[in-house]
């Protein structure tokens, strides 16, 4: 279970457990960390899982699909149209009849629980620091960091979707829930998305190659190396305020360089 899905996933599985269910399903592209966490966690917890795949059926299967099955994860297709609606009752229904009984966990894996456990992060970092920075698909670990700032430092978000203002209203929406709504320092850069998820450039990925042949810390371009991208490009325009500390939290997401260069290839 790599980088910030551990903690989205704690108090959902202790949930799971607390509602007697001993099926996780969930939804996910096919090259998703969270399906890849999901199936793990499935596996190390003992919970049966359902992987809820958008789109059709492709053979072989991809590292991430073939990882989730390995892990015992049951792999379901939902064409784009149907799975665009994947949120409604009706579908919902259709998968109960389907699958039983289970426990949902939505795409990406947000809901309050990951904000809890993501807010836990914070108690980790023990070092000083002025900013804590970290990408966001659905802002649910951008609330959790909040949520464990409690208020004390400013935590910046960088989405790496286009036209991803609609995040700014879902992080202050979790945050109402866990009664942080009076947090206020907080942003999610808008700049960095390259085109959109899971879209890159040559800028990007040479970039976090870069990156990674200095530091010898490994990266990816769909989250951190755009976070990190955002925060170099922003540092040398003067966003910071000089001599700030600033934290760059790695997501994780490692699992998905091999697809990526399986897709470079074809
Ligand atoms: C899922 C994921 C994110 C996005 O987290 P959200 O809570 O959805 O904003 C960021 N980085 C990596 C590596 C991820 O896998």
């Amino acid at each position: 279970m790599s980088g910030n899905k551990w903690h989205k996933l704690k108090y959902n599985l202790q949930e799971a457990k607390n509602q007697g269910k001993d099926t996780l399903l969930t939804f996910g592209g096919a090259y998703s960390n969270h399906i890849y966490a999901v199936a793990a966690a499935g596996k190390i917890f003992n919970y049966k899982s359902i992987g809820i795949i958008r789109g059709e059926e492709h053979l072989p299967l991809n590292p991430t699909l073939s990882f989730a099955k390995d892990n015992g994860m049951k792999i379901y297709y939902l064409d784009r149209t149907a799975y665009r609606e994947k949120n409604l009752p009706k579908i919902i229904y259709e998968l109960q009849k389907k699958f039983g009984d289970f426990y949902l966990l939505p795409e990406g894996g947000t809901n309050d629980f990951a904000v809890k456990g993501c807010s836990e992060i914070i108690s980790k970092i023990n070092i000083d620091f002025d900013y804590i920075c970290c990408p966001c698909g659905t802002g649910g670990t951008l609330a959790g960091l909040i949520s464990g700032l409690n208020g004390n430092k400013f935590a910046l978000g960088f989405a790496v979707l286009k036209g991803a203002s609609f995040l700014k209203e879902n992080v202050q929406s979790l945050l109402q829930n866990s009664n942080g709504n009076s947090l206020k320092k907080w942003d999610i850069n808008l700049d960095y998305h390259f085109g959109g998820y899971a879209r890159t450039d040559s800028v990007l990925l040479d970039f976090v190659n870069r990156f990674t042949s200095h530091t010898k810390i490994p990266t990816e371009p769909i989250y951190t190396g755009k976070m990190l991208f955002g925060i170099y490009d922003l540092a040398s325009k003067g966003f910071f305020k000089e001599g700030s500390q600033i934290i760059a939290l790695h997501t994780g997401g490692l699992q998905g360089l091999k697809g990526l260069s399986e897709r470079r290839k074809l």
